[in-house]
């Protein structure tokens, strides 16, 4: 199980209410268990990606998206790492039969 750190408001993004560092999830404030399931959903990308390709797939693809469509939050939000996190955030079985490489 991941260990999740309650860290100040400075070291996120505004806005942001956690981010999911290997196996650290950093967070603002109290998860819900909503809020933490989409963060495991994170570690379990990362972990398949063997970490560092995840950040660099992560950054590139939201570089691209940027271009696309000159929003910083529409570009977060169509990174094929976050659509599947928001996408089945509320499904609190859903990391039981996710199948691996399946970003959607
Ligand atoms: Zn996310």
């Amino acid at each position: 199980m991941p260990k999740v750190i309650r860290v100040n408001k400075c070291f996120l993004w505004k806005g942001f209410l956690a981010i999911t560092l290997g196996e650290v999830i950093l967070t603002v404030a109290p998860l819900s268990e909503r809020d933490l399931n989409h963060e495991l959903i994170h570690v379990h990308q990362q972990r398949e990606l063997l970490y560092l390709p995840f950040f660099v797939w992560y950054v590139v693809e939201w570089l691209v998206l940027l271009l696309k469509y000159r929003d910083r939050m529409k570009a977060y939000r169509n990174i094929r790492f976050e659509k599947e996190a928001y996408r089945h955030q509320d499904d609190l079985t859903y990391l039981s039969r996710r199948k691996h490489y399946h970003y959607q």
